[in-house]
């Protein structure tokens, strides 16, 4: 399979180059050429999800040197319960992607990738240096997933005093390859200092850098194994596809939903759940897309002004395709909250913030389309965003075992500030 550019000036043979150079030259993002399209003879006999995740990546990783790892990428990326557990009362499941190592979906991506390009690199000399900015979320997944594979470093950029409690653990308690800097400033100074490294020369001629943000097809893809398998297992139970509700930021999950169904798997209706940055809503309800100031919210890991993947939906379909293919509906902060204490009260369920989007968004469904079977994806643990949910629920969330072995860990940190100078002192120092 090859693949070429959203903005048709790159390409690559096989997903190897795609993996390794995360953004492609021209500036724009990876696409397969073409996607495959599975028949469902082809997979409604699996049985598990690794099953699941073999037929739909094995055609993806044609012509790499990957190839005869993937049984085992698949096998590490997938070692934890992605269970779709259903709610007595209604036609209604929570797709739980939140029992990995950092409690949120995106441990599915970052462990993939992570997998992946410690692979392609092993029998290299010198190791391969990931560096990642993060508001919060991103960084503690990609530590997590690096975390003492050889071969491969991870630098973490995040905003002094701007993450939470929790959240900087996930960042910092690592050590061994993976190093963290504090830095003097806000999200987007750390962002920017990434560029200033990726654009210094001498840097780049003295150390392989490479990063692992979230457009990187290494992390997209294999999230749309367990909409496929979800999808799967539900119609071989019910004659039935599922609806998706899909709490959405950057747009890389709700994608890789879209690209699942198009590839042939059951699956029924998409709906992306938005906080106050409802840009792809006003999209599909016929705006010119245009980029804004983020908005902050409650569910802050879908804070997003500029969603990358727009490029890649927009790329994939016409604007006819995407009215019919989505809906996406908007969620105040007051909603958020709302819904997070009728769900604890009437359901008895806890929800994090950005998963309380997308349950707000199924009950405010019409009546006659409720009666679908409908799934909420849950995207995180509410432990992750205890200082939000307690208050709300005026109780304790239990933390999941992972998340306790994590926040018991010292930390390690370097502070610096958002200059180049500082940066190259620590790394000759550390790297
Ligand atoms: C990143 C994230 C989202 C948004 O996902 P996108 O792929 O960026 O749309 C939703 N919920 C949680 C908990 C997240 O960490």
């Amino acid at each position: 399979m090859k693949y070429i550019s959203t903005r048709g000036k790159d390409f690559a043979s096989s997903i190897d180059d795609v993996l390794k150079k995360g953004i492609a030259d021209d500036g724009g993002l990876f696409l397969p050429e073409s996607l495959p399209i599975f028949k469902e003879k082809e997979f409604n006999d699996s049985k598990s999800i690794i099953d699941t995740a073999k037929i739909l990546l094995s055609p993806f990783f044609e012509r790499s040197a990957l190839k005869k790892d993937l049984d085992n990428i698949i096998k590490e990326c997938l070692s934890f319960n992605i269970p779709s557990v259903k709610y007595e009362k209604n036609n209604l499941w929570y797709l739980e992607l939140f029992h990995g190592p950092t409690a949120a979906f995106k441990d599915v991506g970052a462990r993939f990738l992570a997998s992946c390009l410690s692979k392609l690199n092993k029998d290299k000399n010198d190791p391969l240096v990931i560096l990642v900015a993060t508001s919060g979320d991103t960084g503690g997944a990609v530590a997590a997933a690096f975390h003492g594979l050889p071969n491969v470093k991870v630098i973490i950029f995040f905003p002094e005093g701007k993450v939470s409690k929790r959240q900087e653990k996930q960042l910092t308690s690592w050590g061994d390859n993976i190093l963290a800097l504090s830095v003097k400033g806000s999200f987007d100074s750390c962002q920017d200092l990434v560029k200033k490294v990726f654009a210094d020369h001498d840097l780049m001629a003295q150390y392989r850098f490479s990063s692992a943000n979230s457009i990187n097809m290494g992390r997209l893809l294999p999230q749309a194994i367990y909409y496929a398998h979800t999808g799967i297992s539900h119609y071989n139970k019910t004659n039935r596809k599922p609806n998706f509700i899909i709490p959405t930021g950057n747009l890389g999950n709700g994608l890789a939903c879209i690209l699942s169904k198009q590839m042939g798997f059951p699956i029924g209706r998409i709906v992306l759940a938005l906080n106050e940055n409802k840009m792809i809503k006003d999209f599909i309800d016929g705006d010119q897309w245009e980029k804004r100031e983020t908005i902050q919210t409650l569910a802050n890991a879908m804070d997003v002004g500029n969603a990358s993947n727009m490029e890649r939906l927009t790329s994939l379909f016409s604007f006819q395709d995407i009215q019919r293919k989505i809906s996406a509906t908007s969620i105040s902060d007051d909603e958020i909250k709302n819904e997070i204490i009728r769900s604890f009260h009437e359901q008895n369920i806890i929800l994090c913030p950005h998963t309380s989007t997308a349950s707000c968004a199924y009950q405010n469904l019409d009546n006659d389309i409720k009666t679908e079977d409908w799934v909420i994806v849950a995207t995180a643990h509410p432990a992750k965003f205890e200082t939000i949910v307690e208050p709300l629920i005026e109780g304790k969330v239990n933390i999941p075992d992972e998340l306790k072995s994590i926040l018991n860990k010292p930390n390690h940190f370097y502070q610096i500030k958002p200059s180049l100078k500082e940066f190259r002192e620590l790394t000759n120092k550390y790297l």
